[in-house]
Formats: structure tokens, C-alpha cells, sequence
């Protein structure tokens, strides 16, 4: 592993992990199936042996995003998907059995709640607690309790759940710990600086950042102690320890669910990603400005980011992101201020679902991502009638503010 800083390295991966015909990008490459000259090397990689076989399981170029966000989450291994939630489905689907106990935030994705409603009909328990206190997490414990589900940044509420508590109490009790990482990206914050097993990436997010593909990735941090977890299957209990949750996942999860991330994905994302720092800079950033100025507006009745001194997690957030905090606003107006006629009049930011893309992007969220789930469980997850989601982007600040400014007028 490299010493260089995180821009060195991310930049530098696909040359370092070998070229070919001295392409600095890692090719594209389409081929389905991978063929051998011998029998014995065509035998050895389906008994284990790193190499391709059909694409379903990976290409060199899904292999090369795989090694380069091994190397942003500075962990042991990674595994791609199409999507994120593939990702996340494959931690799920794999790793869990009929009567295990899952403690989740109750401040998460909706689309990731709404995927923790189809494991319970599979008979998975799950609870859902508020994770910013890691007392509320305790209390959850069950002895049919197997892992912890927690988002670093809590999509679209913005909480920040108490990531090292939590990490220091799942190590204590021998518990999985899954951290979904994809609202602050290992460039503001590691799966294992917090004691995570399993990281998540949604790399459709910032990490790809241009909104030109959709991917998902899960790393494991090498943390957690897999000859321990009762619910590996017994091929895959084999040879060093530290492979076997990714090796399970990657085989029952990618293998035989088949959510596999394409090679030219992968290399959107992987030129995407080589710019992660300076992009996401410039977003939180704008995020940060673009939060005060509303914050100050007498229209807006209440803004929610982690960088204003008012969040309820302002000095964790500061203290884990190292004073980033990034790019997502809860925003809610005033209820004097007709809604779908302020979005009407939004000239630059974008009325679209999405986040972490270089455009700045509003959505309604009680309307549209939570619309489904109804009005109870919008509660429970903090979600209030007239609240937007702003997704901040890296355009010139002065036109954000403007824009926001004339469709509040
Ligand atoms: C978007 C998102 C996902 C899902 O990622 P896709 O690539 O869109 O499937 C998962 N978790 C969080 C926190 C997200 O914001």
C-alpha cells in the first residue's frame, strides 16, 4: 500500500496495480467470458485462484475500480455492483439468515428502509433506532443480534449517528458493523477510522460524480474477525479468514444474484472518482455558504447541515469529517411560501431525484422518495411534510444563492 496522500493515490492506481500497453486508464473491456489455454488454470480459478472466468463475477476493469476504492477506503478488499442498492442487497441477502436480528438506524435512505421491510419478510428482525445515541443502539441488542446498519451521513436527514461509539461497542460484543458511507466518501471519512466491517459506497454518487453511471461497491476494512460469524456457508471457510465475508458475498451475492457493474461503468467511475477531492472540496464548500445564506433567508424556516453551529451533531461531525461536512441540505420554507411554485421558478439547481452530482439538485422528499411508506413512518424517520433535499453541486456560489434568491422572492 502506497504512502502517498489520498489524490496521489487515487490518481496513481490504475498505473501502480500494473498497465496495459501502458494505457493509463485501465481498458474497457467487453469480453464475457475469459478463455485458458490449459485445463488446469481454467480449474484453478473456479477453485479460487484470483483471475476471470465469465463477467458476471468481474472484469480487469471492474477489478481495477475494486483496487482503487480498496485503496480510498485504505481497506482489504472490495467487491463492485451495478448500484448501490445492489451493493447493499448483497451484505443483506448473504450474510443474513431466517431468525437473525439486524439493528438499523431509523434515519437511513428510504429505498435502503424500504429493502430492510422485504428482508423481514424473509423472516430477518429488524429494529430501527435513533444510532446518534449509541445507548439507543445497546438497548437494541438481542442475543439473535448480528449486525449494526448505520449511514455516515444519514441520507436525506443529515443526522450523524455516532459512528465511533458504535464502531468501539460492535468490536466489544463481536458484532458485524455495516457503514454506508456514500454521503461523505472516504475522502472525508474511512469505514475504519470508525471501527466499520463493512463499508458501502454508492458510486453513482460523488465518488462517480458526473451522473453518467450507476454503480455500488462494498469493502471490507479487514476489522471484523470472520472465522467468528456463524453464517458463512462451507466452501467459502477456507484458507485466511480475513476473505471470507467478501469472498461470500462476491460469490452468493454478484455470482448468483448477478447485479454485476459493467466495464464501462466501471471506467466512468473510475475517472470520475480521480477528481473526488477537488470536486467534493468545492461542493462542501458551496454546501457550507449556500446553508448560511438560507439559513439567514426570512422565507426559509429551517435549514439542516452539520456545518451550522446549530445541528444537533455539529461538533461530531466536525471531529469525524474533518471539518467538511458535505453536500446534502434538509431545507424547509416557510409554509407561507407555495412549495411546487418555488421549484417551479429554480433556474440553475436542478429539479431532479440524485445527489452528489457536479449539479446542484432539489428534490421534494415527503412527495416523491418517502411518498410510498406513508405518513407514520416519515415520522419515525424525521421526514416533515414540506421538506427539500438539497443535493449541492460545484457551481459558482454567487449563482446558487441568486437562484435560491429569486425563487424565493
Ligand atoms: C443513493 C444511495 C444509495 C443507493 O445507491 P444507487 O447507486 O442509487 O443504487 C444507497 N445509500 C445511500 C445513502 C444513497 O444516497
Amino acid at each position: 500500500m502506497s504512502t502517498n496522500g489520498f489524490s496521489t493515490t487515487t490518481l496513481h492506481s490504475d498505473r501502480r496495480l500494473g498497465t496495459e500497453c501502458g494505457a493509463v486508464h485501465k481498458p474497457i473491456h467487453p469480453s464475457a467470458q475469459y478463455a485458458f489455454e490449459k485445463a488446469e488454470d481454467l480449474i484453478a480459478v473456479f477453485q479460487g485462484r484470483p483471475g476471470f472466468s465469465y463477467a458476471r463475477q468481474g472484469t480487469p476493469t471492474t477489478a481495477a475500480l475494486e483496487a482503487q476504492i480498496t485503496q480510498m477506503e485504505n481497506g482489504l478488499n472490495t467487491v463492485t455492483f451495478a448500484t448501490g442498492m445492489a451493493a447493499l442487497a448483497a451484505v443483506f441477502l448473504t450474510l443474513l439468515r431466517k431468525g437473525d436480528h439486524v439493528i438499523s438506524s431509523q434515519y437511513i435512505f428510504g429505498n435502503t428502509n424500504s429493502l430492510l421491510g422485504t428482508l423481514q419478510n424473509f423472516g430477518v428482525e429488524v429494529t430501527l433506532v435513533d444510532a446518534t445515541d449509541v445507548t439507543a443502539v445497546q438497548a437494541a441488542r438481542r442475543p439473535e443480534t448480528r449486525m449494526v446498519f448505520v449511514e455516515s451521513l444519514a441520507n436525506p436527514g443529515t443526522h450523524v449517528a455516532d459512528l465511533k461509539g458504535i464502531g468501539d461497542w460492535c468490536a466489544a460484543e463481536g458484532l458485524l458493523y455495516v457503514l454506508d458511507n456514500t454521503l461523505t466518501t472516504p475522502w472525508l471519512c474511512t469505514g475504519k477510522s470508525v471501527g466499520a466491517s463493512l463499508v458501502v459506497n454508492s458510486l453513482s454518487k460523488h465518488i462517480g460524480g458526473h451522473a453518467n453511471a450507476l454503480g455500488g461497491a462494498v469493502t471490507d476494512t479487514g476489522l471484523f474477525d470472520w472465522s467468528s460469524y456463524p453464517n458463512i456457508a462451507e466452501p467459502y471457510r477456507s484458507g485466511n479468514s480475513a476473505g471470507w465475508g467478501l469472498t461470500q458475498i462476491k460469490k452468493k451475492g454478484l455470482r448468483d444474484m448477478g447485479a454485476t457493474l459493467s466495464s464501462d461503468a466501471a471506467h466512468r467511475i473510475a475517472a470520475g472518482a480521480e477528481t473526488l477531492p477537488l470536486r467534493m472540496g468545492k461542493a462542501c464548500a458551496n454546501a457550507l455558504a449556500l446553508a448560511q445564506a438560507l439559513a439567514a433567508h426570512p422565507r426559509v424556516a429551517r435549514v439542516t447541515y452539520p456545518g451550522l453551529p446549530d445541528h444537533p451533531q455539529h461538533a461530531r461531525a466536525t471531529s469525524l469529517f474533518k471539518g467538511r461536512y458535505g453536500a446534502l441540505l434538509a431545507v424547509q420554507l416557510h409554509d407561507s411560501v407555495d412549495l411546487l411554485a418555488f421549484l417551479n421558478r429554480l433556474r440553475v439547481v436542478v429539479l431532479a431525484t440524485h445527489l452528489g452530482d457536479n449539479r446542484s439538485l432539489v428534490l421534494p422528499v415527503a412527495h416523491t422518495i418517502y411518498y410510498e411508506m406513508g405518513p407514520a413512518l416519515r415520522k419515525q424517520m424525521g421526514i416533515a411534510d414540506n421538506q427539500l433535499r438539497l443535493s449541492v453541486g460545484i457551481e459558482d456560489i454567487d449563482d446558487l444563492i441568486d437562484d435560491f434568491n429569486q425563487a424565493l422572492a
